[in-house]
Parts: structure tokens; sequence; C-alpha cells
């Protein structure tokens, strides 16, 4: 075994690394219909209120309150889209359906079950206050108020306020293109039949799923043999167009491992090992106009863990997000986890309401091979390097990977 020339970088350093060399990709204006999940580049402020006419909250009157207690005459009626275009003057009223316009004159809405007569005459109620049973404008947004800052993600929510506020576009983040790559001898076509020794290339499919979640639009390169000619020429043409490449496998220290010098031989490698488990042999470069090359070791759970603390974040900074990690949550150690002498360990749990505690359970075996210990895991908890673990009982801040 040849030993590798690359230092070991604390996890949190290298992580910070990374993201310092991350730059913003732009802007660009899309379409509500495609705006889902997309970032905001930057501050949406209402370019009018909400709602624009007060509309009535109610079916009833449209009345003045100073008209208490009076018998009115009706003038008309105003419905959703079809206002009544008169005047509402003492002694006279107008009925008034939900989301239909305030006539001019009324301040307040009275409800069908408060009024007394029907037909051309009502008497409305004593005690009226103006402003009731309407929505005035400006009452849900005020013109110029700040609605969607920069950095959010745009949900349903988001989305249908922009298209309230009649804006048809939003300037989101542009999105990665990521170039994805496997390398390894041994890596087959899923859905093939597997001859000895071979095995289905997993990890594209779990990094494809991954990258997307993380907002990358992704290029999928297929399977690299373990030959430096073939890699370098899908590397160098699939660049081409790419914001950055991640591949999995090929960056350990065995000798058919040629990601590390390839990557060396187009650019710069910043990271070459991190003090992480799983995840040692992570390799972070920069590359020749701005691109950026993340190296994932090859074991499946070391690909996505070392996805999930180093790009995943470094994506979302691509695309301009306020929050660019996981949230994280305060559990309670359901179990005692070890730690590892030299490198942070990622501890893939789940969770458990017990009270008012969310109570970590380990998903059993850790190995790096393990995807059982990925599936359904809700969270990661850090366990720092050292001989001292995390005891069961303990409370610790766990990365949330998803509830659901
Ligand atoms: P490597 O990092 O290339 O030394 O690979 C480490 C381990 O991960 C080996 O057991 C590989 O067979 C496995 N591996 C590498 N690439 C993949 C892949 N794309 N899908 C599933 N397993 C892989
Ligand atoms: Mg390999």
């Amino acid at each position: 075994m040849r030993v590798s020339a690359y230092p070991l970088v604390d996890a949190e350093v290298a992580a910070a690394v990374v993201l310092e060399r991350t730059s913003f990709l732009g802007v660009e204006s899309v379409h509500l219909s495609e705006c889902l999940g997309r970032v905001v580049a930057e501050d949406v402020r209402a370019p009018s209120s909400l709602p624009v006419d007060p509309v009535s909250a109610v079916d009833g009157f449209a009345v003045r309150a100073a008209d208490a207690g009076k018998t009115l005459r009706v003038l008309g009626e105003s419905a959703a889209g079809r206002p009544y275009s008169g005047r509402i003057e003492a002694g006279t009223t107008a009925r008034i359906l939900t989301g239909g316009v305030l006539p001019a004159g009324a301040d307040c809405v009275v409800m069908f079950e408060d009024i007394k007569g029907d037909g051309d005459a009502v008497t409305v109620p004593a005690g009226l206050r103006p402003g009731s049973n309407f929505h005035a404008p400006g009452a849900d947004v005020r013109e110029g108020e700040m609605v969607i800052p920069a950095g959010t993600q745009l949900g349903a929510a988001e989305i249908g306020l922009a298209a309230a506020l009649n804006l048809a576009h939003l300037r989101v983040g542009r999105r990665p293109r990521v170039a994805l790559l496997s390398t390894g001898d041994e890596l087959i076509e899923v859905g093939k039949a597997p001859g000895r020794g071979q095995i289905t290339d997993s990890n594209r499919w779990a990094l494809l799923a991954a990258l997307r979640e993380a907002g990358a639009e992704v290029k999928l390169l297929g399977i690299a043999p373990d030959e430096p000619e073939p890699l370098r020429e899908l590397v160098v043409s699939a660049l081409e167009d790419a914001d950055a490449l991640v591949t999995s496998g090929g960056v350990s220290v065995g000798t058919h491992d040629l990601v590390k010098p390839l990557l060396e031989s187009l650019g710069t490698v910043h990271i070459g090992r991190v003090k992480l488990k799983p995840g040692k042999p992570f390799t972070y470069a920069t590359l020749d106009g701005g691109k950026v090359a993340f190296g994932l070791p090859g074991f499946p759970v070391s690909s996505l863990v070392t996805f999930e603390v180093f790009v995943r974040p470094a994506l979302r900074k691509m695309q301009g997000f306020a929050q660019l990690r996981r949230p994280t949550l305060r559990v309670r150690m359901g179990f005692d986890a070890q730690a590892t002498a030299e490198r942070t360990e990622y501890h893939r749990v789940t969770l458990k309401k017990e009270g008012s505690d969310l109570v970590a359970s380990s998903t059993g075996s850790q190995s790096s091979s393990r995807l059982m210990s990925l599936a359904g895991a809700h969270a990661l908890v850090r366990v720092p390097p050292g001989d001292q673990g995390l005891s069961a009982g303990s409370y610790v801040e766990a990365l949330i990977l998803s509830l659901a």
C-alpha cells in the first residue's frame, strides 16, 4: 500500500475550505411554473398592496357605520369580480358577497344573518364598527413590504404569494450543472447480469438523487474504467459545459486510484484526505475556468456522507441559499456512540419522540459499505474524535436529513 502524500485535514476545516472557494453562479429569471425549489436571488418586495381594493370577508350588506340601527334602501350588489359602481350615501346600502369590492362611501359590512328584512329595504343592527368584516387595502401585504427575502427556497406559499402580487417571473439563482461519473472496473449498469467480482453502480443513482435534491442539473457520464486515458477524456469533455464534476471511487491510495492524479493535472487539489468517518479519501479540487471537482470515495455510505458534508452546502451556496447546511435539532442519545481516535464520525440514527425529547437510535452497523445504515436514517449525529464518544442520555445537535 502506498502512503498518501495528502495531509489529513480536519473535517470542519475542509468543509470551510470548500465553501470559501465556492461562488454564487448568478441569476436567471424563471416563470412561476418552474420556480418550485428554486432560490430567490434578490429580495422580493411587494409591487402593490394586497388586497388592492377593500374586499368583503363575508356575505352581507355594505353600509356606513353611522347608519347603525336604521332601515336602508338597497341600491344594488357587489359580487366578486363584479363591483358595484355607485356610491353608498346615508340611508342606502348594497348587497355584497365575499370577495366583492366595498363600494365607495361604505365603511363596514354587516353579515346577512344580522340583517332584518329583505328585498329593497333592510334594517341593520345598532352598534356598527367602521372597518368590520372587510379586508382593507394592504391588510395582508403593504406596497413595498419585503415578502420573500433573498436566499429563500421557493415553496407553494411563496410561489402563490408572488402570483398574488402579479409577479409572473422571479429572479432566482442559477442551478449548478454537475457532471457525475462513477469509476471502477468492477462496476456494471444496474439491471445487467453481474459476472464474478462485478457489482452494480449504485452510487450513480444515489448521487443523482442527492444532487437533484440539492438543486443541481445533472449530466450522467456513466462508468469510467480504472484507466487514466478514458477517464481523462470523459472528464475533460464533460467539463466543457459543467460547473462541477462529482466522481465516486478511485480516490484512495490503491494503485488503481486515478482520480487524484487526474484532478492534479487539470487544476489544484486542495483537499486530498479528511479526518472523517466515513469518507477519509474525500478529494476537492478547483479546476480551470472556475470549475470545481469533488472526488467522493467509492464506498456507498462514504460517498453519500461526504456529499452531505461537503458537496451539498457548496451546491447550495452556488444557488444563493441563505441556509447552506441541514437544520439541526437537539436530540437525546439513546445509545453509546463510539468515537474514532483521529476522525469526526457521522453516526446515522433514527429519531423517535419520547415525551418532549427526540431520542436517537443507531441504525446498526456503521460500515461504509452498508447502505442500510443510511436508508431510513432521520439524522446524522456528529461524534467528535477522541476516546470519549457520546454516551446514552447525553444531548447533541443532530443534522436532520428527513423526518418523513
Ligand atoms: P474505491 O473508492 O474505488 O476504492 O471503492 C471503494 C469501494 O466502493 C469498493 O468496494 C467499490 O467496489 C465500491 N464502489 C466504488 N464505486 C462504486 C459505485 N459506483 N457503486 C457502488 N459501489 C462502488
Ligand atoms: Mg475503485
